[in-house]
């Protein structure tokens, strides 16, 4: 009971550590946080300078001495401190410095990453003031996020398209049946765009730029009305600045290797489902979540391609976080009944 009330005033928190952003939200306030997972370091020093949003203004503009990077692109933790310090620096950034409880910590972490990596988000957390901490599968998280009724004997199948990874998984009964991470999502759909534009017109490109075609015009299926859009770049022979107009066609066609791998990671995981989960996915069908799966057509081609009812999300970039808290407010329903939820 004593535990109940204290929960009551302290900022228990669920956050996502995505490749590309991390999400807070705080029991009682909602999503108070959403940064992009960058941190800014001094070459000098090795030392952070800057994190989130305030990291990310800074790359490709900033002085030769600072750096940014973004720790977790590719799914894996590439540097432990650096991630580390990111970690700390969210949650206390949220945590209510006034209130003197320390608060309980969800985290969704990417599932391909080791049990060392996981320490170290664990150890983070704990060195950030948490009283207890508790790590959960990105996916799991997204489809408790989605609505997914995951706690049931039947299959869930949920794909969350991040920024560094893709995570596929079959969930029943609150376990993952089946799940696959492919390092192709979102910052690679980027990366091809940035490629046709250098091969097809000598035209380079920057990231930001080419995630804006991507968001503005690209697309994974034939669109109603294609479109068309400039786009300026440096021209790669004369060095000098050059603006050139692209069509969706073009963005569709530069983006279909990254898609066909992602289709096919989605076709292994259904390879490898049991049969029973297999036939109740034909009813129940995919659910997309993950910033990625915002491009138009994803859900789409993938029904084209598995013959599947594929939907969306109702909000995908903030299916993890909003699945972090709903897993937080079933520890307290525990602490009250004593009686786990299957997925606990
Ligand atoms: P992560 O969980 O790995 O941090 P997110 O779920 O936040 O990733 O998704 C980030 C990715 O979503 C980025 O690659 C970004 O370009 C992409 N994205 C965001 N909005 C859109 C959109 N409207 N269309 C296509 N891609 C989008
Ligand atoms: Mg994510």
């Amino acid at each position: 009971m004593f535990d109940y009330i204290f929960s009551l005033f302290s900022n228990d928190m669920g956050i996502d550590l995505g490749t590309a952003n991390t999400l807070v939200y705080v029991k009682g306030q909602g999503i108070v946080l959403k940064e992009p997972s960058v941190v800014a370091i001094n070459r000098d020093t090795r030392e952070p300078v800057a994190f989130g949003a305030e990291a990310k203004r800074m790359l490709g503009k900033t002085p030769a001495n600072i750096y940014a990077v973004r720790p977790l692109r590719n799914g894996v933790i590439a540097d432990f401190d650096v991630t580390q310090e990111m970690i700390k620096y969210f949650i206390r950034k949220v945590h209510n410095r006034r209130s003197l409880l320390h608060p309980r910590v969800v985290i969704g972490i990417p599932s391909g990453i080791t049990e060392v990596e996981r320490r170290a988000v664990k150890e983070a957390a704990d060195q950030a003031g948490a009283r207890y901490v508790e790590l959960i599968e990105e996916p799991k998280a997204a489809a408790i996020g989605a609505g997914m009724p995951i706690s049931e004997p039947t299959g869930n199948m949920i794909v969350d398209i991040g920024g560094g990874t893709t995570e596929v998984a079959v969930i029943s009964l609150g376990g993952m049946v089946v799940s696959k991470s492919l390092d192709v999502a979102g910052d690679e759909l980027d990366e091809s765009i940035m490629q046709y534009f250098r091969r097809k017109y000598n035209l380079l490109i920057g990231e930001t730029t080419a995630e804006d075609v991507k968001i503005k015009i690209g697309s994974a299926f034939p669109l109603v009305d294609e479109q068309s859009l400039e786009v300026k770049g440096r021209d790669q022979v004369s060095g000098l600045p050059k603006t050139i107009t692209i069509t969706s066609e073009e963005v569709r066609q530069a983006l279909s290797e990254p898609l066909k791998l992602i289709v096919d990671v989605v076709k292994a995981t259904l390879e490898e489902t049991p049969a029973e989960l297999s036939a109740d996915l034909v009813d129940r069908g995919i659910v997309l979540a993950g910033g990625g799966s915002l491009l138009r057509g994803i859900p789409e081609l993938l029904s084209r391609e598995t013959e599947l009812p594929v939907t969306r999300a109702s909000d995908p970039l903030t299916c993890v976080v909003m699945g972090c808290g709903r897993y937080l407010e079933e520890l307290d329903n525990i602490k009250r009944s004593r009686s786990r939820p299957s997925y606990l």
